[in-house]
């Protein structure tokens, strides 16, 4: 029988109310004859009450006792999924990842999966079982302790489930009912879209959309599985919310696809290094040891043998940057004036496959900030996006003005 990954976020599992409602939606799968498993997060809020536990019980936890508690969440909404299927006369069981066993490194808080033999489900979908209801977000390391695959990791516990088991498709159910043009939040005309390239989704993902995990979408990318984001409050339906897909099943489709933004950002100069080669490596060196994901880099013109440096980087980080470049002047390794961090500026992208055979959207969304007042700080681009580093204060209109010009609210 074919199989059909069903995963359900925290928002739809997070009351027994909602559970019965989610497990309805996997009995109209079963019925029409596909295999399911169902991979579901923890009740919303409950990983941020086990996180809060675990920092209040010791500030320098052991990562392995972290992931042992974090990871429960996911095990009581299995269990509960499983028996409410059975309620409803639907043979399901429920499984924690060391059960599967999703098998993953051994980098606790952020493991990433390694292999998921398909053997044991396989053998009871013979049985007859209908449903697996798994535990996302865990998995066993090679030690044989319990991982877990960073927040809002069940997503890619159900795409690597999707690709194990070679699943017809993996739907994602949320609280929004798909993927959106830029967060309906910030801009009314933001609309929905039928349609995305997996690599429009991976940047808009990495560049603050939080509708999917990354790394979900990385790996759907690389296994070309089929994966729809739905909500789980609509009347269910064959062609709602987006499909995550690759760029040929796509017909039409904007130069841009989305706006997103991050306020999550600082940017933070080293004024007056000495320029010689090598001084970037060993800035971003000493930056990278410290864990400093360093994003936009920009080197400013030498003068009488000085640069500035900027680089952005997330506003949670500047402390231990802070850190490393004091430790850095005081070895003697780097030369500076000072240390700059401004933590009041937000990132704002387009992106879109698009721009591949299109020219001049830089220069448009140049124009339209421009038009707006609105002062570029740094700016990156990629083969499918551009990034600027603005005041925060300009981020909303920022986001408007760009979904505006690029006519994002009209479909191609
Ligand atoms: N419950 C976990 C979290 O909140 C994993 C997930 O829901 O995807 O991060
Ligand atoms: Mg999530």
């Amino acid at each position: 029988m074919p199989v059909l990954v069903m995963k359900f976020g925290g928002t739809s599992v997070a009351t027994l109310d909602r559970i019965r409602r989610a497990a309805k939606r996997v009995g109209v799968e079963v019925a029409k004859g596909y295999d399911v498993i169902v991979i579901v997060s923890a009740m919303s809020g409950k990983t941020n009450e086990l996180v809060g536990w675990v920092n209040e019980t010791s500030p320098l936890y052991d990562a392995r006792e972290y992931d042992a508690v974090v990871s429960s969440g996911e095990n009581v909404t299995a269990g509960l999924m499983a028996l409410t299927l059975q309620e409803m006369d639907v043979p399901a069981r429920s499984w924690q990842g060391w059960q599967v066993p999703v098998k993953t490194t051994s980098a606790h808080s952020s493991a990433r999966i390694e292999e998921i033999p398909t053997d044991n489900i396989t053998a009871k979908f013979g049985e007859g079982m209908r449903v697996a209801v798994v535990a996302g977000f865990q998995g066993v390391s090679p030690e044989g302790r319990i991982t877990t695959l960073g927040r809002g990791g069940s997503d890619t516990t159900a795409v690597a489930f999707a690709a194990a088991f070679e699943a017809e498709r993996c739907d994602i159910y949320t609280d929004v009912d798909g993927v959106y043009t830029t967060d309906p939040r910030v801009s009314a005309k933001a609309r929905k879209l039928d349609k995305i390239a997996f690599e429009e989704m991976l940047e808009l993902a990495s560049l603050g959309a939080k509708v999917l995990q990354t790394r979900s979408v990385e790996l759907a990318m690389r296994y070309n599985v089929r994966l729809r984001v739905l909500s789980s409050f609509e009347e269910p339906s064959d062609v709602a919310g987006t499909l995550v897909c690759a760029e040929e099943d796509i017909m039409e489709s904007n130069v841009v696809a989305g706006v997103a933004y991050s306020r999550d950002e600082a940017k933070m100069t080293l004024v007056s290094v000495a320029d010689r080669p090598g001084i970037a490596a060993t800035i971003f060196t000493a930056l990278s040891d410290a864990g400093v994901n360093v994003d936009m880099i920009v080197q400013n013109i030498a003068e009488e043998g000085r640069t500035d440096m900027t680089w952005s980087c997330p506003t949670t980080e500047v402390a231990r940057a802070e850190k490393a470049m004091a430790e850095a002047k005081d070895g003697g390794v780097i030369n500076y004036q000072e240390l700059i961090a401004d933590t009041d500026v937000a990132k704002v992208s387009v992106v879109g496959i698009g721009m591949r055979s299109h020219t001049g959207v830089a220069a448009k969304m140049f124009r339209v900030l421009s038009a707006e007042g609105i002062n570029i700080r740094v700016i990156t681009t990629s083969e499918i996006k551009i990034s600027v580093l603005i005041d925060r204060k300009y981020m909303e209109l920022a986001v408007q003005a760009l979904h505006d010009a690029f006519e994002l609210d009209k479909a191609a």
